[in-house]
C-alpha cells in the first residue's frame, strides 16, 4: 500500500535508526546501539564509521554544512557552521567528516555566559556529542545535537546538567525497582512540552520596537475588549494561522518531531501546540527546534511569533507546561497497576514524587524564574508561586486515607492483604484538572505548570530528576537490608511514613485564592514571588551538597549558573528599561508635543474669531500636564536605572531592580498609557492593543 505523503515525509530530515542500521556495518550498528541504549563510551573507530555514515546521508539531502548543535545558558540554541569541505592539495575538493569532528567540537565562546566559569583568556569551550538526540538537517546543515563543556570539564549549558540527572534519575529508579524484582535494561523520564505562543501581523511586530527588542509591549492601553467573552479558546483558528500552522507541522514532522495537538488558547491571538511525549532530554531538544521553527515560519505567512510569557498586558499570558513521567523499559511508571504488588510500586514513586517536591520546592521555583515569568505567576492566570502537589479526586482521599492509617477502599477498590490499597483503573481516565496546581497529577503523570513559554525546560527537570532520584535512593537505603518476608509490610510504612513527613505540599484547592497564600504560610511553604526573590535559594548550602552528592552540579558549577541566571534577570530589565526611555524620548513625547500643539494651534485660531472651544482647551491642558508626567517619570527612571545598572553584586543588583526599578516603570507606562487612550490614533507612533490582538 502506498505511504500517505506525511508517512513519507516523517523524518526524512533526521538520521534515525532506520538510516543508522542500512548504512552502518553491522559491529559498528551494534556498537552505537550499546553507547544508546546503555550509556556506553563511544571509541574513535566506530565514531568515524558512523560520521561518514552521517555524512554521505547529509550530502544526499542536500547539506553542505555541520554543526554542533547545543543549549548555552542563555537557554536558547547555538551553532556554528563548518562546510564538509577539504581540499585535496590540488584544485579538487573533498567532502569530508570525521569522527573526531562528530565526537568533539572545539569552539572559542567566550562570549556565552558562563557566570564566571571561564574567563575569556581560557575561552576554549568543548562541545560533545549526545548520541542520545538523533543528528538531523536544518537549512542545509547537519546538525549535531552536543553538550557544551569548560576546557576543565564544567558544564556550560543546559543540557549537560540534565543528562547526568537523567543517569541519576535511571539509577536510584532501578534500585528501586529491584526491590520489586525487577530488572529493566532502562529507565528514562518521558516529557511532553505544551508550547503556548502568541501570533501578531508582522506589520504590528516591526512598528514596536519593545515587541523587537524585549519580546513583550512595555506600554499599551487596556483594549475594549479582551479575553472577557473566551471566544477564543478552542475557536475556529483563523486562515493565516491555520496555513502558518500546518506549515509547521510539516516541517517539525519532517525533523522526526511527533507534533500532534493544536489550538487557540484563551487570550485572542494566542496558541498552544503539544508533542506526544518523548525521552526527556530529546522533548526538550526538540521543544527548541520547535520554538525556532515557530519563530521562522511566522515570517514566511506575514506574522510574528511571540513566544515571551507576557507580550500583552490585561490578557493571560503563555506558559509551557511539563509533562513529566518515568518508565522502565516502557512501561510508565506513574500508572496505577492491576495487581497489589504493582500498586505498591505506584506508591512508592508517587510518595517519592511528593516528596521530592516538598523537599525542593525552592529550586523547583528557582527553575521557572525569569524576568518575563515574573509577570505570570501568580497573576490569576497561572499557578501561584507558592509550589504544590495536587493529587485529584481519585488519588487524594487514597493518600490521605494512608497518611491517616484508615483502610484503604476507594471505588469500589477492593482492600487487599498486608494493607496495600487497589488502586482503581478510573486513575487512568482522570479528567479532574486543576488548572490553579503547580503540579498536578494528570492520570498517569505529574504536570509542572510554573514553566515559562520561553525556558528551555531543562532546569526545571534536573531539579525534579535529581530530587526524585534523591527520594528512591532513600527508599532503596532504607529498604534494601529488610528481608523479602517484611517487604511489603516495610515499604507500606516507608510510604505512611513519608506521605505524612511531606503532607504539608498536598493542596486540593484553588491556588489563585488569597486564602492559599496565608494558609500557605501557616504550612511553612516558601512563597518566593519574583525572580530576585528566587534565586538565591540555588546558592545555599544545603542545595549546593544536595546537586554535589549526585552529581549533577559541582558547587563552582552551580554558584555558576546562579551568577549567570541572576545577571540575565538585570540584564533584560536594563534593556527593558532602556527601551522604554528610547520609545518615550523619540516616539511618545514627540507624538505628544506635536498633537498637543495641532489642539492649542486649533483653540487660539477659534478664539481669533471668537469662538471659545473649552473641551479642546482642557484636552490642551491634560495633554501638557500628561507630557509633563511622562517627562518626569522617564528622567527619575533613568537616574535609577544608572544606580541600579553599576550594582555589582548579582543579588543586590536584582533586589534593586525589583525594588526601585520596576515600580518607576508601572510609573512611566502609567502616564504613556493614559495619554494613548486621548490621542488622534493616527498620530499614535505604535499600534494600539485593539489593533494587535484582534487583526484580521
Ligand atoms: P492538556 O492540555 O489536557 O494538558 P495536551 O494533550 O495538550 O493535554 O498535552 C498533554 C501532554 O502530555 C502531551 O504532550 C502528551 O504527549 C504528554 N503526555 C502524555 N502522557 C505522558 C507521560 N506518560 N509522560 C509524559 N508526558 C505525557
Ligand atoms: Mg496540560
Amino acid at each position: 500500500m502506498a505511504k500517505d505523503k506525511v508517512s513519507q515525509e516523517y523524518g526524512s530530515l533526521v538520521f534515525t535508526d532506520a538510516d543508522m542500521q542500512d548504512r552502518l556495518p553491522k559491529p559498528t550498528y551494534k556498537a552505537l546501539r550499546r553507547v544508546i541504549d546503555e550509556g556506553k563510551p563511544i571509541d574513535l573507530d566506530i565514531a568515524n564509521d558512523i560520521a561518514h555514515a552521517m555524512k554521505e546521508w547529509a550530502l544526499e539531502k542536500g547539506a553542505t554544512h555541520f554543526t554542533h548543535w547545543f543549549q548555552p545558558l542563555t537557554g536558547i540554541t547555538s551553532e556554528k557552521h563548518d562546510s564538509f569541505l577539504t581540499p585535496k592539495g590540488d584544485t579538487t575538493i573533498l567532502m569530508a567528516f570525521s569522527g573526531k569532528e562528530l565526537v568533539q567540537g572545539e569552539t572559542d565562546g567566550s562570549s556565552f555566559p558562563s557566570g564566571g566559569l571561564r574567563a575569556t583568556f581560557e575561552a576554549r569551550g568543548y562541545t560533545v556529542w549526545d548520541p542520545m538526540s538523533p543528528a538531523f538537517i536544518k537549512d542545509e546543515v547537519l546538525c549535531i545535537p552536543t553538550a557544551f563543556i569548560s576546557y576543565t570539564g564544567e558544564a556550560l549549558d543546559k543540557k549537560t546538567p540534565l543528562l547526568r540527572s537523567e543517569v541519576v534519575v535511571e539509577q536510584q529508579a532501578k534500585r528501586v525497582l529491584k526491590l520489586f524484582g525487577r530488572t529493566p535494561k532502562r529507565v528514562v523520564t518521558n516529557c511532553g512540552p505544551e508550547q503556548e505562543y502568541f501570533l501578531v501581523s508582522e506589520q504590528d511586530y516591526k512598528a514596536r520596537p519593545d515587541l523587537i527588542l524585549t519580546g513583550r509591549t512595555l506600554f499599551g492601553c487596556e483594549p475594549a475588549k479582551g479575553q472577557e467573552l473566551e471566544e477564543h479558546y478552542f475557536g475556529a483558528i483563523r486562515p493565516s494561522v491555520n496555513a502558518f500552522m500546518k506549515q509547521v507541522d510539516d516541517e517539525l514532522w519532517k525533523l522526526g518531531i511527533p507534533m500532534r495537538t493544536k489550538h487557540n488558547e484563551v487570550a485572542p491571538c494566542q496558541h498552544e501546540m503539544a508533542p506526544i511525549y518523548e525521552q526527556g532530554s530529546l522533548a526538550i531538544d526538540n521543544n527548541l527546534l520547535t520554538m525556532e521553527k515557530l519563530k521562522l515560519m511566522a515570517t514566511h505567512h506575514g506574522l510574528a511569533c511571540l513566544e515571551h510569557e507576557k507580550p500583552f498586558d490585561y490578557v493571560n499570558g503563555s506558559g509551557k507546561h511539563d509533562n513529566w513521567s518515568l518508565a522502565a523499559d516502557g512501561e510508565n511508571l506513574l500508572e496505577p497497576g492491576d495487581e497489589p504488588d504493582e500498586n505498591l510500586q505506584f506508591l512508592v514513586f508517587l510518595t517519592c514524587l511528593i516528596a521530592a517536591v516538598d523537599e525542593h520546592a525552592d529550586l523547583l521555583r528557582a527553575s521557572v524564574a525569569s524576568c518575563g515569568n515574573d509577570h505570570r505567576l501568580g497573576g490569576h492566570e497561572a499557578p501561584p508561586a507558592i509550589v504544590s502537589v495536587f493529587l485529584g479526586d481519585e488519588l487524594s482521599p487514597i493518600v490521605q486515607a494512608l497518611i491517616r492509617g484508615k483502610h484503604v477502599s476507594a471505588h469500589g477498590g477492593e482492600e487487599v492483604d498486608l494493607g496495600v490499597p487497589a488502586l482503581p483503573n478510573l486513575l487512568r481516565d482522570n479528567t479532574d484538572r486543576n488548572r490553579t496546581s503547580p503540579f498536578a497529577f494528570t492520570g498517569n503523570k505529574f504536570e509542572f505548570r510554573m514553566c515559562g513559554s520561553q525556558q528551555n525546560l531543562s532546569d526545571s527537570n534536573v531539579v525534579l530528576n535529581t530530587a526524585v532520584a534523591e527520594q528512591c535512593s532513600k527508599f532503596a537505603d532504607d529498604l534494601e537490608h529488610v528481608s523479602s518476608d517484611k517487604f511489603v509490610e516495610s515499604a507500606m510504612a516507608w510510604v505512611t511514613k513519608t506521605l505524612k513527613a511531606h503532607e504539608r505540599i498536598l493542596f486540593e484547592g484553588n491556588g489563585y485564592s488569597s486564602d492559599w497564600e496565608q494558609e500557605a504560610k501557616r504550612r511553612g511553604l516558601p512563597n518566593n514571588k519574583t525572580t530576585p526573590d528566587a534565586l538565591p535559594c540555588m546558592i545555599e548550602p544545603k542545595n549546593l551538597e544536595f546537586f554535589e552528592k549526585f552529581n549533577v552540579l559541582t558547587a563552582k558549577e552551580q554558584r555558576a549558573r546562579y551568577v549567570a541566571q541572576a545577571e540575565q534577570y538585570a540584564k533584560l530589565m536594563n534593556i527593558e528599561v532602556n527601551t522604554m526611555v528610547y520609545m518615550v524620548k523619540t516616539m511618545y513625547l514627540p507624538a505628544l508635543y506635536s498633537y498637543s500643539g495641532k489642539l492649542a494651534q486649533g483653540v487660539e485660531t477659534k478664539e481669533h474669531i471668537g469662538i471659545t472651544d473649552v473641551a479642546t482647551k482642557q484636552t490642551v491642558q491634560v495633554l501638557t500636564d500628561g507630557i509633563a508626567s511622562i517627562d518626569a517619570a522617564c528622567k527619575d527612571l533613568e537616574a535609577a536605572n544608572k544606580r541600579a545598572h553599576a550594582i555589582t553584586d548579582p543579588k543586590a543588583h536584582d533586589d534593586a531592580y525589583r525594588d526601585e526599578i520596576i515600580p518607576r516603570m508601572k510609573t512611566l507606562r502609567a502616564a504613556v498609557d493614559s495619554m494613548e487612550c486621548i490621542c488622534d490614533s493616527s498620530i499614535w507612533p505604535v499600534p494600539s492593543y485593539n489593533s494587535m490582538l484582534f487583526y484580521v
